[in-house]
């Protein structure tokens, strides 16, 4: 009688151990796509660097004002170098 009560306590325990780690993993995978989803950088715009031809999210470029225009850079080096190549 003790042994079979030592099992059925070994697999309930083993059971609930298994759903444990499938309801912590589906709780990862959930977390996962919510971040996925809400990622601010998707559906920004992009703006193309004159100078490289990189496109830059609009919030992470180098804006200078040129000629009364705004133009957006991938960095500031590539600003200064577009100024210095259309002296
Ligand atoms: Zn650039």
């Amino acid at each position: 009688m003790n042994i079979i009560k030592v099992v059925v306590i070994l697999v309930v325990l083993y059971i609930v151990y298994r759903i444990v780690r499938m309801t912590g993993r589906a709780k990862v995978d959930k977390v996962k796509g919510y971040r996925v989803d809400d990622k601010p950088s998707s559906g920004e715009d992009l703006v193309q660097d004159p100078f490289c031809r990189t496109y830059v999210p609009k919030s992470q470029a180098y804006l200078r004002e040129i000629d009364g225009r705004e133009q957006f850079f991938c960095s500031r080096e590539c600003c200064e170098k577009y100024l210095s190549a259309n002296k």
